[in-house]
């Protein structure tokens, strides 16, 4: 029987990865993420998931970033019973990520309840509760050695394979029962990052189901970016005040810890505070370092010698709200890394408030800002922004570091697929418009399928 592909999510857009793959009687979900952005893409999360989730046996999931992992609470009180399988590092991470995203939905509920009360709608139920993600938690099974495959029922084998994005991260390819590999490559990395190893390339499959994000751009080196980090510090500093770094608590915050230690090291780095004021970043670099396995050959070689590949003099890790709010005694020679990463919540603004006002300070934007996010009014150039319910003219240096990306460009996705050989079918998924349509036309022109297919949400293919 042939087998068959339905795309579910990340579809028109980067968010909700979740694609299902029927082969050898069995049906296996890959990823079940979150759908993110404006209240048109959140509003899809209560929807319908497409297909009924009693009856998926296997859930794959390739790494734990919310956007891949945000549904499977869902999934579980929704009927699902089947396995989740996933790497250790993936499973301590999605741990962490679930706990809070309830939390998040929990709390937005009960913030709008009075107004839903007032205004005479019944209060909003969450998505998902606390009991409900460590509900869910009860379905994973986890290994830690990439590259092994595992068998699924009669017929079906699934590998694992270093995608190089975040800790733990995978693509992962399917030899299904008509002897068919189908390989999906959840979020691939960029090359040249610290602390984890550069992604394994493709290898020879018929079907590819490829991420797109920067389907349309190459981005700076990772080294390039390095140099315009401390170059800004030391301007900065020169200048009298703080910079302050927004900061995603999975892997970005770590490689900037990495970072600077490494300015330490170096003795490039002036007497300084560095503050690393966000408690689920720090959880975070906690689960790293228990994850060797993961490790590039650097990170490791710092590791096995004792050394602590994200610990410096200097640094200052702030757990407590007490502990965040003696930052602001922090004038000068100080970095704050704070969360959220686009500014749309978290310590981050109070940080932002308090330097924002300061000409001699820098904000420092290291990652991808949304549309509508406040990050993305500042890095756009905002004279005048609203932080907490508080106009303020922004009269710091604003600066945007692009080689940072934890994703794949154009270059390295093509790269990638072209390890792999020609291949009959390549589906394209998780791109806005333009970065989806520039890969597909480079995946033809360079001749590596023949066909680049852009899915059609929910709409199933059979795979020949
Ligand atoms: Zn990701």
């Amino acid at each position: 029987m042939q087998a068959k592909l339905s795309f579910h999510g990340a579809v028109g857009g980067v968010t909700g990865s979740c694609h299902l793959l029927e082969t050898g009687g069995l049906k296996l979900l890959v990823d079940c993420g979150l759908f993110q952005g404006d209240n048109q893409w959140r509003s899809r999360n209560q929807g319908d998931f497409g297909f009924d989730p009693a009856s998926i046996d296997y859930l794959l999931l390739s790494h734990a970033h919310l956007d891949h992992c945000g549904r499977i609470p869902l999934l579980v009180k929704r009927g699902f019973r089947g396995k989740i399988i996933c790497t250790r590092a993936t499973y301590d991470i999605a741990k962490i990520i679930l706990l809070d995203s309830a939390r998040i939905q929990e709390e937005d509920v009960e913030h709008w309840r009075p107004a839903n009360l007032r205004d005479g709608f019944k209060p909003k139920k969450p998505l998902y509760t606390t009991l409900d993600a460590l509900d869910a938690l009860g379905y994973f099974e986890t290994f830690t050695k990439y590259d092994k495959p595992h068998k699924l029922g009669d017929a079906v084998k699934v590998t694992f394979r270093d995608a190089g994005h975040i800790l733990g991260a995978s693509f992962i390819e399917v030899d299904t029962k008509g002897g068919q590999r189908v390989l999906f490559s959840g979020d691939l990395g960029n090359t040249g990052k610290p602390i984890i190893r550069d992604p394994s390339f493709a290898r020879k499959a018929e079907v590819v189901v490829v991420e797109s994000t920067y389907g349309d751009r190459n981005h700076k080196s990772v080294d390039e970016s390095v140099e315009e980090l401390i170059g800004c510090v030391l301007k900065t500093f020169e200048a009298g005040g703080n910079v302050v770094i927004p900061s995603f608590a999975v892997e970005r915050a770590q490689e900037l810890l990495y970072f600077f230690r490494k300015f330490h090291e170096e003795g490039r780095l002036p007497r300084s505070d560095v503050f690393l004021d966000s408690p689920m970043a720090t959880s975070v670099t906690n689960i790293m370092r228990r994850h060797p396995e993961c490790f590039n050959e650097e990170t490791l070689r710092l590791f096995n010698s004792n050394a602590d590949p994200f610990s410096f003099p200097g640094l200052q890790i702030t757990r407590t709200q007490t502990a965040s709010k003696r930052i602001n005694h922090a004038i000068n020679n100080a970095v704050i890394i704070a969360g959220a990463g686009m500014c749309n919540g978290g310590r981050i603004r109070l940080h932002l408030q308090r330097n924002i006002l300061r000409p001699e300070c820098s904000i420092v934007f290291i990652g991808f800002q949304a549309k509508g996010t406040l990050g993305r009014e500042i890095v756009d150039g905002a004279q005048e922004v609203s932080i907490l319910g508080e106009s303020y003219k922004v009269k710091a240096n604003i600066h945007t570091i692009g080689g940072f990306s934890s994703h794949a460009d154009k270059d390295t996705l093509i790269d990638w697929l072209a390890h792999g050989g020609r291949h009959s079918k390549v589906f394209v998924v998780h791109g806005e418009n333009s970065a989806v349509s520039s890969l597909g036309s480079a995946i033809i022109e360079r001749n590596l399928s023949d066909e680049a297919i852009v899915p059609e949400l929910h709409k199933q293919y059979s795979l020949e």
